[in-house]
């Protein structure tokens, strides 16, 4: 029975001692003093040793209990001081701060911010029409008849939903040139007789067309402007391209513009800017000097009307670029597979 003491002391005193913390010392205690602990078991177990040997086993157990309080009370003390140190330590203001790791902004809306800048200087306003639009804002009021075959062009995705009688289906949006007649009614709504009509919208918004490969993201961004007003010409269209080539691509590029076909347009046009590698002398990259941006146009009558404007008293125009194309050009990012952008691959976009 001695044995067992000190076999349970010796035990108790090791655990005492690789107790870390205050909450396994405590745990120590109870397991060898507590009411059901090993100690305390044991020196239960008095009755079974004859009468004789009693008082020895008694000392020796108040002995070897003793001890072990002893032990847990500066193991205590100890733990104590150590958990008053490290605390003394982590408001320590002479320290040097742990920084932590900051983000930024998606290279995308780093670009939507500074070409909203760049049209808010003369005189645009940004808005932000629906993602989710009926195929009447989307197409129809823009001149695309039901069943017109450049309707295809969109790859559009459509929403199960119920059509409207007069708006028809619900789609994703697949250009931001959903937002010119929803523009020409709010504005026309505030029209009154001594204020002219007068647009500078900027729309940035997400678009969805059914296209996914290397080239394309089934979700991308668009910016468009629209402009109407008295007596507005091409002249004004290209002044506002020139300027915006110049601001955001630098002042040595130029722009140009070539016949195309829109539906909504009339006249259409590609917008060309010159290449940033050769400024328009001709390499490699572009072969001719020049890089693809967008379309662009003058409004087309059929439009405005549609809006409920008179096309005689009112022209304006329009253009249509993607926010990812602008920027992979002027950044001359060569993006083997433009969804790296929407990847969420943070080696990737910590570089910009
Ligand atoms: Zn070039």
């Amino acid at each position: 029975m001695e044995e067992e003491l000190i076999s349970i002391k010796n035990a108790a005193l090791s655990f005492i001692l690789e107790a870390e913390d205050l909450k396994s010392l405590e745990e120590t205690k109870l397991q060898f003093l507590g009411k059901s602990g090993k100690l305390t078991q044991t020196i239960k177990d008095i009755t079974k040793i004859p009468p004789e040997k009693r008082k020895e086993f008694g000392m020796l157990a108040n002995e070897v209990k003793q001890t072990i309080e002893d032990a847990i009370a500066q193991r205590q003390e100890n733990l104590k001081q150590k958990s008053e140190k490290i605390l003394r330590q982590k408001i320590d203001v002479t320290n040097p701060g742990i920084k932590p790791p900051l983000g930024h902004e998606h290279l995308v809306t780093q670009a939507i911010e500074e070409i909203s800048g760049i049209f808010e200087k003369i005189g645009f306003t940004r808005l932000r029409y629906p993602e989710v639009e009926w195929d009447w804002y989307a197409f129809e009021a823009l001149n695309f008849p039901q069943n017109h075959p450049a309707r295809d062009d969109w790859e559009t995705f459509f929403i199960k939903a119920e059509k409207d009688a007069k708006k028809g289906p619900m789609v994703l949006t697949p250009h931001t040139s959903s937002g010119q007649i929803r523009e020409i009614e709010k504005n026309l709504a505030k029209e009154n007789k001594d204020k002219n009509l007068s647009i500078r919208m900027l729309n940035v918004a997400k678009c969805y067309r059914r296209q996914s490969d290397v080239s394309h993201t089934p979700m991308f961004h668009q910016f468009e402007t629209l402009v109407i007003d008295k007596d507005i010409s091409i002249s004004h269209l290209k002044g506002v391209l020139d300027y915006f080539a110049k601001s955001y691509f630098g002042k040595n590029r130029k722009t140009r513009i070539r016949p195309y076909h829109f539906q909504f347009t009339e006249p259409s046009f590609e917008v060309d800017v010159t290449c940033g590698v050769c400024l328009g002398r001709g390499c490699r990259l572009c072969k001719e000097g020049w890089l693809e941006m967008g379309g662009a146009g003058m409004v087309h009558p059929n439009v405005l009307r549609t809006g409920g404007i008179d096309p005689e008293k009112y022209t304006g125009f329009a253009s249509g670029w993607g926010v990812e194309r602008v920027l992979m050009m002027r950044e001359g990012l060569e993006i083997d597979d433009l969804r790296l952008l929407y990847s969420n691959n943070l080696d990737f976009l910590e570089q910009f």
